[in-house]
């Protein structure tokens, strides 16, 4: 290829990048050439050990589980090394004959195809709205105001506070108004939130899905009719703005939110941040990590503003649902104690038919449970938090998959997985309906 060519070729993928679609330079500036995922997983207490000490430092980014305190035997994980730190990590695993495998060899090249795929896709489909493919903060936020004009019947939109750096915190309330005689008796609502976690894309993708469904399927489908006419359903797209944007700007595996923490050093891990025996088990003081609770319980501006609107709430919202990637598990109370929860049997059925439901579409497996027995031990989490308030069914989903692409899943399966998940969430809801106590 000459050099000519190849560099009128660039300049024209420049301009697409520029004026096609906002946030869209993602490239990250070559930043993961030669970085690898690589899985390994520890088969006795030594090499437990060992791995995390090698972890620590080499400062790894870990895709799974999500802290260093939660790596013990038998429990695989995923971990994102640079280049150079891929090179000592590999001749230590040879070295001490440790089992490994390397998921991603460039992370580069994989974020390279995916975005020209996307870019080409999107100059043959405009100006439609995207519901196959991640969009950027701008597009979700001209997409919740587009909804919200066009479909005032059953969507309202509104912002309940504003983030670290001063975005709007939007959330879609969808629903029919009661009917006159049913006025007194108000709804019963459901709270929905996904983009928690910024580089877990499916999660936005995901709670685009559900409104699209929402508003589509009304008329047609009677489940989706009974969900609208009988409860209110808050859906907030994008719980960390700040962080989510910066995923697309600056760095594909940012997880935390963006406030100036100490030692230099950015955001909290707004899973952590919530005021249920704040900073226990897998959470970090360090500001560096990507498991830091932050400095004080609701620190972080955007879960104030989540906390204190399902709070004032709480009466009327009886299912909290929070959307994560990637494990494929259903978890619900506790994250951070091994304790079953009260009403376990109503929450643990509602779960099973839910993984089931799942299933049932394209046959793939979920696991569910506790969250501390099924994923790990964590302490400040939103579904400990809103299960702790009397919301009496609190799930967190894991979406696809369980990590051949982790966080990178590829746009082709936005379609599938939202597909089934919405069979789960639906089958979730009309647990509600049947009053399962
Ligand atoms: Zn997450």
């Amino acid at each position: 290829m000459g050099n000519t060519w190849r560099g009128l070729h660039l300049f024209q993928l420049c301009l697409i990048l520029h004026t096609g679609a906002p946030g869209f330079s993602h490239s990250y500036n070559n930043r993961y050439d030669g970085d690898k995922v690589i899985r390994i997983v520890p088969k006795n207490d030594k090499e437990t050990h060992e791995l995390k000490n090698i972890y620590h430092q080499l400062q790894v980014d870990l895709w799974q589980p999500s802290s260093i305190g939660n790596i013990w035997k038998d429990t695989l994980t995923d971990v994102h090394t640079s280049n150079i730190s891929s090179e000592v990590l590999l001749s230590y695993l040879r070295q001490a004959n440790m089992d490994y495998k390397i998921l991603v060899n460039n992370l580069q090249k994989v974020i390279e195809k995916q975005d020209t795929s996307r870019v080409k896709r999107r100059r043959r489909s405009l100006p439609h709205y995207h519901y196959e493919e991640y969009n950027s903060l701008e597009e979700i936020e001209k997409w919740m105001h587009h909804m919200n004009k066009t479909h005032s019947n059953l969507v309202n939109l509104f912002s309940i506070g504003t983030s670290y750096e001063g975005r709007p915190l939007y959330v879609l309330k969808l629903g029919t108004k009661p009917s006159s005689f049913k006025k007194k008796s108000s709804k019963r609502e459901i709270w929905m939130d996904c983009g928690i976690h910024a580089r877990e894309w499916i999660g936005p993708a995901f709670c685009q899905w559900f409104v699209k469904e929402a508003v589509t399927t009304y008329k047609t489908d009677p489940v989706m009719r009974k969900i609208l006419d009988l409860l209110y359903v808050y859906v907030m797209p994008v719980l960390n703005p700040d962080g989510y944007r910066y995923s697309w700007t600056h760095d594909r595996f940012w997880r935390k939110t963006r406030s100036k923490m100490r030692f230099n050093c950015y955001g909290v891990d707004a899973n952590r941040n919530w005021k249920i025996h704040f900073c226990e088990e897998g959470a970090s003081y360090n500001p560096c990590d990507s498991t830091y609770c932050g400095p004080y319980a609701e620190s972080e501006p955007e879960v104030k503003a989540v906390a204190q609107f399902i709070y004032k709430r709480r009466k009327f919202i009886k299912i909290y649902i929070t959307f994560h990637a990637y494990a494929q598990m259903l978890l619900y109370p506790y994250s951070y104690q091994y304790d079953a929860i009260p009403n376990y049997k109503c929450v643990e059925s509602a779960a099973y038919k839910a993984v089931q439901a799942i299933n049932s579409a394209y046959g793939m497996r979920y696991r569910h449970g506790p969250a501390s027995y099924t994923l790990y031990l964590s302490s400040g989490s939103s579904i400990d938090w809103a299960y702790n308030i009397g919301i009496p069914y609190a799930f967190a989903f894991e979406l696809r998959d369980t990590g051949y692409y982790g966080f990178l899943l590829p746009e082709g399966l936005i379609r599938p997985t939202c597909i089934e998940t919405m069979l789960a969430v639906k089958n979730i809801t009309m647990h509600l309906l049947r009053k399962c106590r």
